[in-house]
């Protein structure tokens, strides 16, 4: 999954790129308004997250413009305390949410995965699958909701175990290396090691098994990965 962060306050671009990148997050940012314009026509971004006073550029240029030359990348702005008429104009320029600072790190990510979760489900190239839902076990998945309850609850997944979540089932049948499905679900230039693959599927597992010690649709391929049988 990788973010554009458009901020020119330096000590928050390292904060939030350090914060960001820890959770799984791969992190480009940019500078100034051109830069962060520029970077955002070029790059598959999952989301863009914009302050709205850059040099260069501000924020609601950018979100105008990007929308007119039909980039629907989900924007998350960055307004300034105090700025409530402001938030109003973003929004109508095509934001998709707000964000005041200073704000909670926690708040951002809920943000963010909200905005993730929102992304209609994008079906990789290749697989061609397109599905709608899916049933295993006591467990239903909606993709096109992002929805998934289980005997008929709603179970909370982080945006990533359902992207996760998601290329298993799309894949299903098929054993995938930790290395693939960190190219695949993360991203290729994702930072997280093989590690975050494992505890991804882990809590998967918790969330969505009879039985997490024993899986019977998240399997372990043992030396060579992981498999949706279902
Ligand atoms: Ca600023």
């Amino acid at each position: 999954m990788k973010i554009l962060l458009v901020e020119d306050e330096e000590g928050l671009v390292i904060t939030l790129t350090d914060r960001l990148v820890s959770e799984g997050f791969d992190v480009v940012a940019a500078r100034d308004g051109k830069e962060g314009f520029e970077a955002a026509q070029g790059g598959s971004f999952d989301i863009i997250i914009l302050d709205v006073m850059l040099p260069k550029k501000n924020g609601y240029d950018i979100c105008r413009d990007l929308r007119q030359k039909e980039i629907r990348v989900p924007i998350l702005m960055l307004t300034a305390k105090g700025e409530t008429i402001d938030k109003v104009l973003g929004l109508k320029l095509g934001a998709d949410d707000y964000l005041t600072k200073p704000f909670e790190m926690i708040e951002l990510l809920a943000r963010i995965e909200a905005l993730l979760r929102r992304v209609p489900a994008q079906h990789a190239n290749g697989n061609g699958n397109g599905l709608d839902g899916f049933r295993f076990g006591l467990v239903t998945v909606d993709f096109k909701r992002a929805e998934v309850a289980r005997n008929e609850l709603p179970i909370e997944l982080s945006a990533m175990e359902f992207k996760l979540l998601q290329f298993l089932i799309e894949n299903r049948g098929h054993v995938h290396s930790r290395d693939h499905l960190l190219d695949a679900v993360w991203g290729y230039d994702a930072m997280p090691s093989t590690r975050t693959v494992d505890v991804h599927i882990a809590w998967l597992r918790q969330k969505l098994e009879e039985n997490p010690r024993h899986p019977v649709f998240i399997q372990t391929v043992h030396g060579l990965g992981y498999k949706f049988a279902g």
